[in-house]
């Protein structure tokens, strides 16, 4: 008889509840490959073999895209990159040499090369290329399945309502496995960013990452509880702890459908003051969702995204057009859309431009640092952004510019937006000039001259996700380091406030985008410290709305000044929680969200 009620912990990236048996995935490194030495003479056998089995995988890819198509959710970028992945010349040199000097099978051969490739990768320090790593592998994983006859679906194949456990899977697979109403996802490896979990996020399917000892405990068909909030499993639970979790998930499922329908009244206070809550967005295809989950507004479109997914080429003007004319055409209405020039460098680069490296990437060149080294690069987007704009003249544009450090920075890049409409108005492009141009304050000497930037800015977003890395020296991605990136350190409250009184001094909105926003606490006490715009990503719209039709403006007001005068997060978080006793409790929104 199994072991009752063992927990396994990972990353919580997609929220849900839900229980289900157990269907195991095993990857590249796991599988039996056929790996065999061969006569001299079998050689070109084995290399037909390699391609016959790279345009059988190609053609699998192009199937899945065409099922795919028209879906909202496509992700077909990402398969694409997967197709030139496996056409990419020097990985089919790399295999195919080996077949030859080594006199070893295709599939061998295959291995060899990923495993030459993981040595490079894992040298690399930077988290984002290194995640990379996993799009080789499932590629090399499709062409071993392939070679070993192994049907290109079968990975696809769970029973009904199946938590998937696997040690990572491949984009293409998630899609599939999306399709197939599994209803979990567990995986071994795998990080916030990584394009499975985009994927899983589209889908809405609860996913647990990183769950390091998951073959150790969990075997085919074992009962399994996923929290995707808390990244918990629970492994063959006892029927208690059944119907608790099913209770609990029950109870999501009507709440979030409830709160959905709800999700279009306007943002208020239970006093009616107005709280306008928009969305974040990454990709152009999530706006629909956006619109659907209550977003009075795109507060920020992160531009660089289409860059990091896809090869496309960020110097050619017709890409930024074609994107965001795409992101407009499909925005209903009703509310600002705010374009964000591209933040790549740091932790974020781009497919295909080779940016330099450097010793301390976060303090680099990058975001608008390195689109003001670029002119050439900013101002194709910038032209693209107002060239589509000039297709919907009476969407409210909000154009802003990342990591914005000095009056003079944004003064740069402003002056260079401008040249771009004056440019694109002389070659006879009618672009309305109703734009606004603003900046993000995410650096805290940014939050400190507010008072300075504000006197050319029409509009703030506060980054808090860069704010509090930088103004308490933690990395945002290092989980070392994790318990003191804190938000309610008093330090960031001060400097909020800062910036929200000069933004009010000087009739300037000010706005969050950063993920504070996403947690019902740091809103509450920015909500007291005047803040009446939040942004936030689409899924905890509803959450939020809710929870502020629950509060009044006067009493937040009267808890805000208390905590501010305290002398830790943690002491603020105490207090906060302590003054809203049930009424936090209640809330679906700190639910979905305690860790
Ligand atoms: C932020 O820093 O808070 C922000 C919204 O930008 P990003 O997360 O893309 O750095
Ligand atoms: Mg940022």
């Amino acid at each position: 008889m199994s072991i009752r009620n063992v927990y396994l912990f990972g990353q919580g990236v997609v929220p849900g509840i839900v229980i289900g048996r157990a269907h195991l995935i095993q990857g590249a490194s796991q599988y039996a490959w056929n790996q065999r030495h061969i006569a001299p003479e079998e050689g070109s056998v084995e290399l037909d073999r390699l391609r016959q089995a790279v345009d059988a995988s190609w053609q699998q890819l192009e199937d899945i895209k065409e099922q795919l198509a028209g879906e909202s959710k496509d992700p077909g970028h990402i398969l694409e990159a997967h197709q030139m992945m496996l056409r990419d010349t020097e990985l089919q040199n790399s295999i195919e040499k080996l077949i030859i000097s080594e006199r070893i099978n295709a599939e061998w051969a295959v291995l060899r090369t990923l495993g030459l490739w993981e040595e490079r990768f894992l040298r690399i320090e930077n988290e984002y290329i290194r995640e990379r790593f996993s799009d080789l592998r499932f590629v090399c994983t499709r062409l071993l399945r392939t070679l070993s006859g192994q049907s290109a679906t079968e990975v696809t194949a769970p029973p009904p309502d199946a938590i998937i456990v696997a040690q990572e899977l491949s984009p293409a697979d998630t899609i599939l496995l999306g399709r197939n109403a599994v209803s979990g996802l567990i995986t071994v490896r795998g990080g916030k960013t990584s394009h499975t979990v985009i994927i899983a996020k589209a889908f809405e399917l609860p996913t647990v990452v990183g769950v390091t000892r998951a073959f150790e405990h969990v075997g085919e068909g074992d009962l399994l509880v996923l929290n995707g909030h808390k990244g918990e499993i629970i492994v063959n639970p006892d029927a208690k702890l059944v119907s608790v979790y099913r209770a609990q998930s029950h109870r999501m499922i009507a709440k979030d459908q409830a709160l959905l329908e709800k999700a279009h009244l306007p943002g208020m206070t239970a006093d009616g003051t107005p709280v306008h809550v928009l969305a974040n967005l990454d990709f152009s295809d999530e706006i629909i969702k956006a619109k659907g989950h209550g977003a009075e507004g795109i507060g920020l479109y992160r531009t660089e995204f289409l860059f990091m997914v896809h090869e496309k080429d960020i110097a050619d003007e017709q890409v930024h057009y074609q994107d965001v004319r795409e992101l407009l055409e499909r925005w209903p209405g009703g509310g600002p859309v705010t374009l964000r020039s591209f933040d790549l460098g740091g932790d974020k680069f781009p497919l295909t431009a080779q940016l330099g490296r450097e010793a301390n990437p976060a303090l680099g060149q990058r975001s608008l640092r390195l689109a003001l080294a670029h002119p050439h690069i900013f101002k194709a987007q910038l032209r693209g952004f107002l060239r589509a704009f000039a297709l919907f003249p009476h969407v409210e544009l909000r154009i802003m510019f990342p990591l914005v450090c000095s009056v003079r920075e944004f003064l740069t890049a402003r002056e260079i937006l401008l040249e771009c409409y004056r440019e694109l108005v002389t070659e006879g492009h009618e672009i309305p000039d109703t734009f606004k141009i603003g900046a993000m304050l995410e650096l805290p000497a940014a939050m400190m001259i507010a008072d300075l930037l504000a006197r050319h800015c029409h509009f703030f977003s506060i980054g808090s996700n860069d704010l509090i890395q930088y103004a308490l020296a933690v990395d945002r991605g290092n989980e070392k380091v994790a318990h003191m990136y804190r938000g309610l350190h008093p330090g960031i409250l001060r400097m909020v406030r800062h910036a929200i009184r000069a933004a009010a001094e000087a009739g300037v909105d000010i706005s969050i985008c950063g993920d504070l926003a996403t947690e019902p606490i740091p809103a509450l006490i920015l909500l007291g410290l005047g803040l009446r715009s939040f942004s936030m990503p689409p899924v905890f719209i509803p959450y939020a709305k809710d929870f502020l039709r629950t509060v009044h403006l006067a009493e937040i007001e009267e808890l805000t000044a208390h905590a501010l005068t305290l002398p830790c997060a943690d002491d603020i978080e105490a207090f906060m929680r302590q003054s809203l006793g049930d009424r936090l409790q209640d809330t679906f929104w700190s639910e979905i969200l305690e860790k």
